[in-house]
């Protein structure tokens, strides 16, 4: 069964595109059928998929506004792995055209229903902020995975966001829920940093993924190349550490598969 999972944050430069292009890679590295949703006006998941956001024919506005069908609307990234609903300048219109709407939290989620199942992961990349387009992704996902820097204000922002997540999944999706807490842009020689780790493990458990996202220069030029980094080195660092926590997500997805079924 296909998993929905919005990957959020309400600050900016965390790490989430880059996350959600290199895990749609990694994903589909392993043969899985993976869908990546460009939810931010800035389209650059787009681009880090190597499709010209200023060229592209159809994005999430025309899905979530003019109802297009997804067929007509999904494209594939350029080196052909994954499936692909772009993102450009339009999705901050679509933002404002969704308040005309009946029902305006829930026009992803009922724009994915019918092909949810065609797919074994859906990333939806979401903007840095909690508007419109946020709401329709929490209320379209299954699971919410957090990247972080491991910052002094990290844990204060991280709060604040585990709030919303449950105030929001209250309101329009009783079952949302964390599906991981990723560290990013890591630097373990900086005390702080390992800190902040620290404490995040306190707080968060199991939640906390195993897999460490290193500050890697790959893993930032990769998308000047419109490419996820394990296509432009894939011996980096930045694409190696992606590959693994695909592979972290997998055995988490097939352990609460075989728990469900005892
Ligand atoms: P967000 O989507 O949360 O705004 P991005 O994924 O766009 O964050 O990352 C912000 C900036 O940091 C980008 O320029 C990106 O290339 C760079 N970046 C992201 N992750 C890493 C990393 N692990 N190492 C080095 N640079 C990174
Ligand atoms: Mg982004």
């Amino acid at each position: 069964m296909g998993k929905v999972i919005a990957v959020a944050n309400q600050k900016g430069g965390v790490g989430k595109t880059t996350t959600c292009v290199n895990l749609a890679a990694s994903l589909a590295a392993t043969k899985r059928r993976v869908l990546l949703i460009d939810l931010d006006p800035q389209g650059n998941a787009t681009m880090g998929s190597g499709i010209d956001k200023y060229e592209v024919e159809n994005t999430a506005y025309e899905l979530l506004v003019e109802e297009k069908a997804f067929a007509d609307v999904v494209c594939r990234d350029t080196n052909g792995k994954y499936d692909l609903i772009a993102g450009n300048g339009d999705v901050t219109a679509a933002e404002i055209k969704l308040m005309e709407f009946f029902a305006r939290e829930i026009r992803l989620r009922n724009a994915l229903a019918p092909i949810k199942d065609d797919y074994d992961f859906i990333f939806i990349d979401c903007p840095p902020s909690l508007n419109m387009l946020t709401v329709n992704a929490m209320s379209a996902a299954d699971s919410v995975l957090v990247p972080m820097q491991c910052e002094y204000y990290a844990l204060e922002g991280l709060t604040a966001l585990m709030d919303t997540i449950s105030k929001l999944g209250a309101m329009v999706n009783p079952g949302l829920h964390i599906e991981g807490i990723l560290r990013t842009m890591y630097d373990p020689r900086n005390r702080l940093s390992n800190d902040v780790s620290d404490q995040l493990k306190q707080h968060f458990g199991e939640k906390v993924y195993r897999t460490v996202i290193p500050r890697n220069v790959r893993l930032a030029e990769a998308p000047s190349f419109g490419a996820p980094a394990m296509y432009y080195d894939k011996s980096s660092a930045g694409a190696k550490a992606y590959l693994a926590l695909a592979g972290e997500i997998i055995r988490r997805a097939e352990q609460l598969t075989q728990a469900e079924q005892v």
